[in-house]
């Protein structure tokens, strides 16, 4: 649609507004479904690549739709950004992920996505304090993980909320890493524990470039050097995960290792160890 002046929208344009009436019939959905616990966490294991053990999980959401099926998040955590209800849905999948965590009674990593508008609205500090009090999760075995886009918007207030949620005693992990612009800066400015390499990155390493091997080795080596853990994401085959050990990255996830799985299958996983 055209914009006319004063702001009035003079073309009625049907498929925009099919668009909006969708988004905001699965706005309306997405409130419903929270209500009625149609959410459910997959959990994706994350491995120590020297001992091949599995030392926690990554929490990844999906939306049990009664007509659609499993429905993937990226479906549905723009609309929840957009809405504001990303506050709630956020709160419930922390809550949930920490639950889950003491129900399996291991000293696990248990890392929760943050999404910015989750970041920005409301007191992320004050919510986490409180989930960890209700569920009984101990503090450091939760890893709130964000993008760079988080720590793009390098402002003061931004900074003292990252400070809130570390004074916690939670970890932090950078997501996506190396996926956003001026990477470099904020590694100095902002206490992050984790530095997770983008799959972007491990994809190459399967076409044995010596240019692409040493990029990874570069980011494993900067992690370590601002005194992170480094996990690869996105493990698809064993010359990426051989080529990761040799590099010293510390941690690896991938659907080589496992997919996400429904929670009694990752509990089940825990018991027996993945097969070497
Ligand atoms: P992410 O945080 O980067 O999560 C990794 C995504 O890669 C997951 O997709 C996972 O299933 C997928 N993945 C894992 N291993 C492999 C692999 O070997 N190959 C490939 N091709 N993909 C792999 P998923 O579960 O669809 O989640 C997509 C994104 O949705 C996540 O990206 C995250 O940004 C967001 N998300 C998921 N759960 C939550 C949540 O609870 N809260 C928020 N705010 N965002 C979430
Ligand atoms: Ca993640
Ligand atoms: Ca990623
Ligand atoms: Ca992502």
């Amino acid at each position: 649609a055209k914009e006319a002046g004063g702001g009035v929208y003079a073309a009625y344009d049907p498929a925009m507004h099919n668009a909006l009436m969708q988004r905001l019939g699965m706005a309306d959905d997405l409130r419903l479904a929270l209500e009625r616990d149609e959410l459910v966490l997959h959990y994706q294991p994350t491995v120590d690549l020297a001992s091949g053990e599995i030392i926690g999980f990554e929490a990844l959401v999906r939306w049990q739709h009664p007509t659609r099926g499993m429905v993937p998040p990226l479906e549905f955590i723009g609309i929840a950004e957009s809405t504001g209800l990303i506050v709630p849905l956020g709160r419930w999948v922390l809550t949930e992920a920490c639950r889950q965590a003491v129900e399996w009674g291991r000293p696990l990593k248990m890392a929760v996505n943050v999404s910015v508008r989750q970041f920005e609205a409301g007191d992320l500090a004050a919510t986490v304090a409180a989930v960890l009090a209700e569920t009984g999760m101990p503090a450091d075995q939760l890893c709130l993980e964000m993008t760079e886009s988080v720590l793009l918007t390098d402002t003061d207030e931004n900074l003292s909320r990252i400070v809130a949620l570390k004074a916690l005693g939670v970890m932090l992990a950078m997501d996506d890493f190396g996926t956003g612009y001026s990477s470099l800066a904020y590694l100095r400015r902002f206490p992050m524990d984790v530095l997770k390499i983008d799959r972007s990155f491990v994809d190459r390493l399967t076409t044995g470039d010596a240019g692409d091997e040493t990029l990874v080795t570069t980011i494993v080596r900067l992690g370590h050097r601002f005194g992170m853990r480094t996990v690869a994401e996105g493990i698809e085959d064993e010359t990426q995960l051989t080529a990761l050990r040799a590099m010293g990255c510390d941690y690896a996830q991938g659907y080589f290792l496992s997919r996400p799985l429904p929670s009694a299958a990752a509990g089940a996983l825990l018991e027996t160890g993945l097969p070497t």
